[in-house]
């Protein structure tokens, strides 16, 4: 036979023309999928004299996408196994696991889970191979008259969008076979690939819920029934992803928000629209507070602005040209009508503001601006309304309406580099000042198909983002092309504190807007100067920020932001006055403390304080009393005896002011 000459991981190889992939990697089980001069492929690809291959182990992102869309189409296999006459929509990998959209006979409800994922064991240990069929657009559909959405997927030219990519979009148009053990084919699935070798390369894998989910996400089309799974390289893997699930579920913030009575959703505001509970109100305040006072330390000038303005300013900043979508629909006010119903004057459209930058840019443009006041530093804790979909709501991180910790910076160019470098520091040193400590930055560049401004400009403020990111030493990871068409970006990702990352503020440049509202300063040789602006959200929303902070102390806030910083609990009744007069001396000092007066006894109390996770618990017997003295419980359990009350007040004062957790 004859003979090939490829490259393996970089080394050079003779092998005969029918080896395959699948035959070169066969001693290490871990390689799942490889790269055939760069495109990723089958194991069972067949190779060209010249080929460069890669392998990529299963623990790699390709290799676990590439897992986690092969459990997806095990799953739908299962599913026609088990329900016969259910269509097929897309089977795409998702973030930790895959989903599949159905449109089943019936709803599928808990106990078709537990079917299904027994089918799919089954076709697992079956060792099924996955093979690989190019077809034409006229034999799939004729092959697949009975699955209507993969006909229509057959049928989109170009791109089907990012999840549909995962059906056709591809050169080719594939369909795969499963094969039984006489390698006959049992199921057949359209699809780009690629997958696994075999079923029997699926290490670990759970089916999670189901959920409703519009075709193709357009609420035009059929709702089908979506299913999600998650697949891992081992169940070792599986079992700590399942543990972080259930860790998450406990510290969720719409959880903790009613157990701790912080904040609410009432059915009677509408989705998406949270109220603050006095306890809730107080985490905020002290948010806010101290946010406040960092920022006026920093130069920065206090504005406010109204939640509605006429449609002209969102047609100047181009927002309701490439925003509209998320923005509330307009009142339409101030039409007078004629006697006989015929409009006289017509009516005005406002808006609800989906962001603040147009308005500050009204107040730079109040009157002329000299060199001489940049950097103009404008912040406001401004409220905005963006219509989200009802499906990506989520308690108060994803939200309708909210307040941006928002801050438009206007500078002359010479000053960009500096001042994106010590904005960038301080971010990060607030972000700290609040319990966050670990964070990556992520830089986005420009889109070359879609931008407005100078090449050069963009470049430099590029070189700025990317210089002041790389002084902070902390992983820089770039986003390229991933920059809004207005200007490059940094956002700032942080770990929580179970490891996971949330995106939390932005310093993004903009050369559209300074353009569109013509924004000029008068330059130190007289002549008139456009400044650049940047864009800035520390937090990005307070109720965004207090959910994550939320579930990164597990509801257990720090003594500076609890809504209860110290509560007395007296051993017995005769100890309450003496504790309420030190609970008295405690509030007097400006530390936020109760005195439990309830009928409970004295372990009810201590738990109910547990239960609300209340640092400092002041407890007081008989030789406190005597001593002049009480005792701290901490919510660990600890406790320490016969403080005096001038120092048990001093200790809880310190750990408040240095916003130390306890
Ligand atoms: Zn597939
Ligand atoms: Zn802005």
């Amino acid at each position: 036979m004859a003979q090939i000459s490829i490259t393996v991981d970089g080394a050079a190889l003779k092998l005969e023309a029918d080896q395959r992939p699948t035959h070169i990697f066969a001693d290490n089980k871990d390689v799942v999928v490889c790269r055939v001069n760069g495109a990723l492929k089958d194991l069972w690809t067949e190779l060209s004299d010249g080929d460069v291959v890669e392998s990529i182990v299963i623990s790699s992102p390709d290799g676990l996408a590439v897992l986690r869309h092969s459990t997806a189409h095990v799953m739908a296999q299962a599913v026609q196994e088990v329900y016969a006459n259910t269509r097929l929509g897309i089977g795409p990998p998702i973030k930790d696991g895959f989903y599949y959209d159905f449109d089943p006979v019936n709803t599928f409800n808990p106990d078709d889970l537990v079917k299904i994922e027994s089918a799919m064991r089954k076709i697992v240990k079956e060792g099924q191979r996955f093979r690989r069929r190019v077809t034409t657009e006229a034999e799939a559909l004729k092959e697949l008259a009975h699955e209507p959405y993969k006909c229509e997927l057959i049928g989109i030219k170009g791109p089907a969008g990012e999840e549909a990519s995962v059906e056709v979009g591809g050169s080719e148009l594939t369909i795969y076979d499963n094969l039984g053990r006489d390698g006959n084919p049992v199921w057949s699935d359209l699809c780009r690939g690629p997958h696994l070798p075999s079923t029997k390369h699926i290490p670990a894998f759970k089916l999670m819920r189901t959920a409703a989910a519009y075709w193709r996400g357009s609420e035009k089309n059929p709702m089908l029934q979506r299913i999600y799974g998650t697949a891992w390289p081992s169940q070792d893997e599986l079992n700590a992803y399942l543990e972080l699930l259930a860790e998450a579920e406990k510290r969720d913030h719409r959880r903790l928000g009613t157990e701790l009575d912080l904040f609410s959703f009432p059915e009677e505001i509408g989705s998406g629209l949270a109220v603050f509970h006095p306890k809730g109100g107080i985490v905020r305040r002290a948010m806010e507070d101290y946010s406040r006072i960092r920022h006026e330390e920093e130069n920065y000038e206090f504005v406010y602005s109204p939640h509605l303005t006429k449609a002209a300013l969102f047609e100047t900043s181009g927002h309701l040209q490439w925003y509209a979508d998320g923005m509330y629909p307009p009142m339409i006010l101030d039409e007078e009508l004629n006697a006989d119903g015929t409009v006289r004057k017509p009516g005005q459209q406002y808006y609800m503001k989906p962001m603040n930058c147009p308005f500050h840019n009204l107040i730079y443009k109040s009157r002329g601006r000299s060199y001489r006041e940049l950097p103009l530093r404008l912040f406001e804790f401004g409220t905005v309304y963006r219509y989200e979909k009802s499906g990506v709501l989520h308690g108060i991180t994803r939200a309708r309406g909210f307040t941006q910790d928002d801050a438009h910076i206007y500078c002359t160019k010479e000053q960009m580099v500096g001042e994106l470098d010590s904005l960038l520091t301080f971010v990060l040193n607030l972000l700290r000042d609040y319990g966050l400590n670990e964070f990556y930055l992520e830089l986005s560049t420009k889109n070359e198909e879609k931008f407005v401004g100078e090449d050069a400009d963009w470049a430099e403020a590029t070189e700025a983002l990317r210089k002041a990111a790389t002084a902070q030493n902390l992983e820089l990871v770039l986003d390229e092309g991933g920059a809004a068409f207005y200007g490059p970006k940094i956002s700032v990702q942080a770990k929580d504190a179970i490891g996971r990352t949330w995106q939390m503020s932005t310093i993004q440049v903009d050369f559209q807007l300074p353009q569109r509202f013509e924004l000029e300063y008068s330059a130190s040789d007289g002549t008139r100067q456009r400044p650049v602006m940047i864009h800035r959200a520390l937090f990005g929303s307070i109720e965004r920020f207090f959910g994550v902070l939320t579930e990164h102390y597990s509801g257990a806030f720090p003594p500076w932001l609890a809504p209860v910083q110290a509560i007395g609990i007296p051993v017995a009744d005769t100890f309450s006055d003496y504790l309420g007069d030190v609970i008295k001396a405690m509030r007097k000092a400006g530390i936020r403390a109760e005195l439990d007066a309830s009928d409970d006894r004295m372990q009810k109390k201590v738990r109910n304080a547990q239960m609300q996770k209340i640092p400092f618990m002041v407890i007081a017997g008989e030789e406190d009393q005597k001593a002049g003295a009480v005792s701290f419980r901490y919510r660990n359990g600890e406790q320490k005896n016969g403080i005096p009350i001038a120092d048990a007040i001093a200790e809880i004062k310190k750990v408040v002011a240095e916003r130390t957790q306890v």
